[in-house]
């Protein structure tokens, strides 16, 4: 069983061998449901059921060591969460192998895209769906809360460096809540998403209305190379968030989020098709009134509205993917706030 020098990731991804598939702590029992989903339950859980789920993109390694040095510390008996905690380490084969994916962007595979074929990140995505629902079905006492924190790391800079996309809320008011808490992670920029989507976190929204957010905690680097003080407001939210049975959040003021929307996806439709900036811009930068964006096939992309930023270009995508999202500056004003 998993003593103090174990590695937690080798150990849910299965390359260690455990001889049991269930630990038992002084408060609670972290069950391994699958290689790198575990879930913690306490005897006597409080009001919060929550999803924290990592490496969705098998390379994104800063979200990954801070999910394993929770999971590890539960290990060692050290914090034992007072909330229900389903932890995911998400594409298993893809942190093996150290990249983001093998055959599929994750990521777009999930409220039902993974169902087109069985490759394995098709097939994981699937998994993954039935281990949320059954974590969030399988709770008992009332009225709980559901969260999930899927926690990435861009390819790229980022202007703003840490940001958070609210998923399509189908009309349901944004909650000042969850802004606050956002805030208190570090994460003052959110990107607001006006149509659904194929993501992980949308999922959580949209089949169990659940809060769940896609965090972008900074840039990519290798295992052991991330400047962990740059995620430490986060990583210190996160683990109030499981060991307290309420946390203490200050007021929600407007002045503390910055808001943007979607206001256009351009899509590649063409083999020829080209991006018309550097490839190290980073995400949220502004370019002027009528920029040359893109090239795809004969037609053109400009810069439309003064204040559109681009955020996730990839001219490299396949035909009939998102090649780049045009976002813009939102009044918090603007939005219904509960
Ligand atoms: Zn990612």
């Amino acid at each position: 069983m998993p003593t103090s020098d174990f590695d937690v990731i080798a150990w849910t991804l299965g390359q260690q061998s455990v001889n049991q598939d269930c630990f038992r702590g002084h408060t609670g029992q972290l069950e391994l449901w699958d290689r790198g989903v575990l879930m913690w339950q306490p005897l006597q859980p409080a009001g919060k059921d929550i999803v924290l789920s990592c490496g969705i993109h098998g390379n994104e390694t800063a979200p990954i060591e801070i999910v394993r040095d929770i999971v590890h510390d539960i290990l060692r008996r050290q914090h034992e969460p007072l909330q229900r905690v389903l932890f995911i380490f998400g594409n298993p084969a893809a942190i093996s192998a150290g990249v983001r994916e093998l055959d599929y962007n994750m990521n777009r595979l999930f409220s039902g895209a993974h169902q087109h074929g069985e490759a394995p990140e098709q097939r994981r995505a699937a998994q993954l769906e039935q281990y949320v629902t059954r974590f969030f079905e399988h709770a008992t006492g009332g009225q709980r809360e559901r969260l999930h924190y899927d926690l990435h790391t861009a390819i790229r800079d980022s202007y703003y460096e840490k940001f958070a996309i609210y998923p399509f809320q189908h009309g349901r008011p944004y909650s000042k809540k969850q802004l606050s808490f956002l805030a208190q992670c570090g994460i003052h920029t959110i990107l607001l998403n006006q149509a659904p989507t194929t993501t992980f976190s949308y999922y959580s929204v949209n089949t169990h209305k659940a809060q769940a957010f896609t965090v972008e905690l900074g840039k990519v680097r290798p295992f052991g190379q991330n400047d962990r003080s740059r995620f430490a407001d986060t990583e210190g939210m996160l683990r109030s968030l499981l060991m307290q049975s309420e946390l203490q959040l200050p007021e929600f003021t407007a002045e503390q989020h910055q808001v943007f929307a979607v206001e256009r996806v351009i899509d590649r439709k063409h083999q020829q098709f080209q991006l018309h900036f550097a490839d190290d811009v980073a995400n949220f930068t502004e370019f002027p009134l009528g920029y040359r964006l893109a090239s795809d096939g004969a037609q053109q992309h400009f810069i439309e509205h003064a204040g559109e930023r681009i955020i996730f270009p990839n001219a490299n995508v396949a035909i009939g993917q998102r090649a780049l999202l045009l976002v813009r500056e939102q009044p918090l004003a603007k939005l219904e706030l509960v």
